[in-house]
């Protein structure tokens, strides 16, 4: 039970209730995690992954109404580097919304070893690009599409670089499929958003997604 819901239940329980909580609040970083944001975390997890979750998890609040975007309730579990449910996401964590919100992180992606020289190579990065694919279930995709197909048309395909131009990572052109390519790309700005990056700000066509994902999102300040 989280604390919201403990506390609607009534005064006499609530009574019984709050002090529950309020030990369990000093029992652990974790627990804190469950009853500030509702995010039931499955595993084992390192102190640091922890405070990174949290970070996040404070950003986002502080910028979105989760309920109204669908991700009010998330689990959060930590698996195995070579777990299968990893195999359908970007490799080191996946998204589902199949059961509930959830999204499966590998430990591994803490070191960012895989993601060497990916701007986003850190676990609040990712977590937060997970969130996004979570986010994007709930939106109008008919409507994202039509934005998002005009900002990738626009960009310059012969441009090689590691970020190409209207991109903040080249991780949405690895899809084939410009549906999924969307989804890649919205999970990536809301993660940029998010994380308060600034290395493709000057980007005109990043700044119109960028501007695009916080309409969507009806984001606090803008
Ligand atoms: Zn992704």
């Amino acid at each position: 039970m989280t604390f919201k819901k403990a506390v609607a239940v009534g005064t006499i329980l609530a009574n019984m209730v709050v002090p529950l909580c309020a030990k369990n609040y000093e029992a652990g970083l974790e627990t804190e995690i469950e009853n500030k944001y509702h995010v039931d975390l499955i595993g084992d997890f390192q102190k640091k992954e922890v405070k990174n979750i949290d970070e996040v998890m404070k950003t986002i609040d502080s910028m979105i109404d989760r309920k109204e975007n669908g991700i009010e309730e998330i689990t959060l579990a930590n698996v195995d580097a070579h777990d299968e449910r990893l195999r359908d996401g970007d490799g080191y964590a996946s998204a589902t919304v199949a059961d509930g919100s959830i999204i499966y992180m590998s430990t591994a992606a803490i070191y960012g070893k895989a993601f060497d020289k990916n701007p986003l190579a850190d676990y609040k990065g990712l977590l937060a690009h997970e969130i996004g694919h979570l986010i994007y279930e709930h939106l109008d995709k008919e409507k994202i599409f039509s934005d998002f197909i005009e900002f990738n048309w626009k960009r310059d395909l012969k441009k090689e670089s590691a970020v190409p131009d209207g991109y903040v990572t080249a991780h949405p052109l690895e899809r084939d499929f410009i549906w999924v390519r969307d989804n890649e790309d919205v999970a990536d700005d809301f993660s940029y958003i998010i994380n308060k990056k600034h290395y493709a700000d000057k980007d005109p066509v990043v700044q119109k997604k960028m501007n695009a994902v916080k309409g969507y999102l009806k984001m606090r300040g803008k």
